[in-house]
């Protein structure tokens, strides 16, 4: 036989996957004080040391208050007092969430040096949980992209195979949890970015019902889309997450006052009787066919597991890329006008008078893909456009969430594939915004509906690469998606 070549296709994979004990039981053994909450603390700082100049995952670590924080619960759990639900788990958080104290750059230049005075509610309920706050992770600049490449300090790096992208925006959150930089972590999602890294790097991410979770501290990218989320190594830790961080909060006033249950005692009802839906329009051209025999694969364990089967139609679908890049560039030029070089971080040096210093400081501070961006939505907007682009936007929005509805009268819930394809190599796409768009479509429309959902691993590609599947669910029922994912999950596909 012949030998292949060396080329760059033989060259070995380098991989940093590692999985972390489950939440239920790292807790377990602080509670028994088995461990010491500051030496688990410890021994993530040591592995960040480690892999994170590889990954480059961590922008920046916030270890006094981690080791502080990590001390009170040594305290009570030394003193026999009440622990909580997360009391000594080592949590990363991106950075779009504010953090009192700690650079918030968003991916961003036009942010650099800005420390601001408060925390974002999902990270003060988080810390309020006994969470230890390890510290700030890497996204795409106001996570705007879905690979990671528009930070302005530099991409992620796949632990899977670094030689890939980790997905975006929330790269990072998803590559944290991978490599066990962090036991969970917080992303964002406005049209996809928690849970399609999160299908990439073959972790659980959770897009939870618009209004679930506080926007508060959350820098905006396009506000009736923007949702905060958890990422874990499997789907009860994400649950119990997620029960954290969710509930009512007078800051934001989108948030839902529902009660949160137990999402991760829900997950363990199981799922049989339950009918699950199979949209057509999501095994359509474009889907790459070992990702979709990956999705059939966990289709049939839902089967095998008791559920029943269903098509379901989703006809406007093929609507969905378009209207979410409408609406969401048309929110975010409105959202970042406030980065003026005034407010906050850099201003722009030597302007003769004030309109030059912002736009200076603008042309300085924003990368290539926020400007493209900026742009799009502010021409959206503009008069004359605004009925035949934005509106004709919002009414399709209107009828993909109508679309959804009709489909959750018959199923009580829908999966499909989180994304078209694998995680793809660093570089393939940069030059192609449309293509990086385009991969976007399983993904935006539940953002536009509002839906919550959520990513769990469903299998791997022959070469290895994880393949996710994307549970969806009816408003506030994000019980119904962990029970589903926790069955795909149980078939160890
Ligand atoms: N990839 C999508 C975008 O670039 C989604 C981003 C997100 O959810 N924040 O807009």
């Amino acid at each position: 036989m012949r030998k292949k070549p060396l080329d760059s296709a033989s060259k070995p994979v380098e991989n940093f996957v590692e999985h972390p004990k489950t939440l239920a039981e790292l807790r377990a053994g602080i509670v028994a004080g088995i461990t010491k909450a500051a030496d688990l603390a410890a021994s993530y700082y040591e592995r960040i040391a480690q892999k994170n100049p590889r990954l480059n995952v961590y922008l920046s670590l916030t270890k006094e208050r981690a080791l502080a924080q990590a001390a009170r619960v040594d305290d009570a759990a030394a003193k026999g007092d009440p622990l909580g639900p997360l009391a000594g788990i080592p949590v990363g958080i991106k950075d779009v969430l504010v953090m009192r104290g700690a650079p918030a750059t968003a991916g961003s230049k036009i942010l650099q040096g800005y420390r601001p005075p408060y925390d974002a509610t999902a990270v003060s309920r988080l810390e309020a949980a006994g969470a230890v706050l390890l510290g700030k992770i890497n996204c795409d600049e106001f996570a705007m992209g879905s690979s990671n490449e528009n930070s302005a300090y530099g991409p992620v790096r796949n632990p899977v195979d670094t030689e890939r992208v980790p997905g975006g925006s929330s790269g990072g959150s998803a590559a944290a949890v991978a490599s066990n930089m962090a036991v969970a972590t917080l992303g964002s999602d406005t049209g996809g970015s928690i849970r399609q890294p999160a299908s990439f790097c073959g972790v659980v991410g959770v897009l939870p019902t618009y209004g679930r979770v506080s926007r508060y501290g959350l820098i905006a990218f396009a506000s009736s889309l923007d949702r905060v989320g958890p990422f874990a190594s499997n789907v009860r830790d994400a649950a119990t997450m997620l029960s954290v961080i969710a509930g009512h909060d007078p800051h934001d006033a989108t948030s839902s006052p529902a009660p949160v249950p137990d999402y991760a005692a829900e997950s363990d009802q199981g799922v049989e009787r339950l009918r699950i839906g199979v949209p057509a329009e999501y095994f359509a051209e474009g889907l790459d066919p070992e990702v979709r025999a990956c999705i059939e694969a966990g289709i049939t364990a839902l089967q095998a597991a008791g559920c029943t089967i269903k098509p379901v139609n989703l006809p406007h679908t093929k609507y969905a890329v378009p209207v979410y890049y409408l609406i969401a560039t048309a929110e975010a030029s409105a959202n970042l006008a406030r980065f003026d070089g005034v407010r906050y971080g850099p201003r722009s040096k030597d302007s003769a008078t004030l309109a030059d210093m912002y736009r200076h400081s603008r042309d300085e501070g924003f990368g290539a893909e926020v400007k493209r961006r900026i742009l799009l939505g502010t021409y959206a907007l503009s008069a004359g456009y605004y009925d035949a682009y934005y509106l004709k936007a919002q009414q399709v929005r209107r009828i993909l969430a109508e679309e959804y509805l009709r489909a959750f009268n018959e199923v009580d819930a829908i999966v499909t594939p989180t994304a078209p394809t694998p995680a793809f190599k660093l570089g393939e796409k940069t030059g192609d915004p449309l293509a990086m768009y385009l991969a976007d479509i399983y993904t935006v429309t539940a953002s536009l509906a509002g839906i919550c959902g959520v990513t769990v691993p469903c299998g791997a590609t022959k070469a290895g690469l994880p393949v996710g599947m994307q549970v969806l669910a009816r408003h506030l029922n994000e019980s119904t998606a962990f029970r589903v994912a926790r069955a795909v999950e149980a078939a160890k596909l």
